[in-house]
């Protein structure tokens, strides 16, 4: 374990377990379509490349970066978009892919774009859900983990950018922060 790492939240068994529980349930509902999975960059990457292996029939992929934190833990409450989809959204079956849903402010606002671009349908997969931190009335359809409200880093989700290339999911020693 990384010494800045104080425990563990998700093991990478249990993120693999997740990976293709949700991949299985993803095969099942799109069997037949073309679904287009959406990674929002740069949190998602990891558990976008374990997930879609799992994925056992057609799909698309395509990213798009968001911000919504500057640097902290806490979230302002502010969207921007950094990259947008390279591939048109009209009449497709869109997969948003996440990290961690937490206030919901930022899926929200993805959502109005794709909507407002005339996506068919539009469901969230998130590796990680804060549901005591929901600030917008949003759900995803399909949930790895639900975790209470700490602050976690690792597989993707950064403090400060690092902290991305950890297998696993754990929370930092209060030391860290006060760095
Ligand atoms: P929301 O808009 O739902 O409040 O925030 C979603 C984004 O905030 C996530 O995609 C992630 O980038 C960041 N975020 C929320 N909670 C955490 C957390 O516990 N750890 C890290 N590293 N990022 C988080
Ligand atoms: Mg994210
Ligand atoms: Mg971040």
């Amino acid at each position: 374990m990384h010494n800045d790492i104080g425990s563990i939240v998700l093991t990478e068994e249990q993120i693999e377990a997740a990976c293709a529980r949700l991949g299985k349930q993803l095969t099942e509902d799109y069997n037949g379509k073309l679904p287009l999975c959406v990674g929002i960059l740069k949190g998602s990457v990891l558990f976008m490349t374990d997930l879609i292996k799992h994925i056992d029939t057609h799909v698309e992929i395509d990213f798009m970066d968001v911000s919504s934190y500057h640097g902290g833990t806490e979230s302002t409450g502010e969207v921007k978009i950094l990259k947008d989809l390279g591939t048109s959204v009209e009449d497709r079956d869109v997969i948003i892919i996440e990290d961690i849903l937490e206030t919901g402010t930022t899926l929200n606002s993805i959502i109005d774009l794709l909507k407002y671009r005339k996506a068919n349908s539009i469901e969230i997969v998130t590796l990680l859900d804060k549901p005591s931190r929901r600030k917008v009335d949003i759900e995803a359809k399909y949930v790895g983990e639900k975790i209470p409200d700490d602050f976690v880093v690792g597989y993707g989700l950064d403090y400060q950018e690092k902290y991305r290339n950890l297998p696993y999911i754990g929370l930092l020693k209060e030391e860290v922060y006060m760095k």
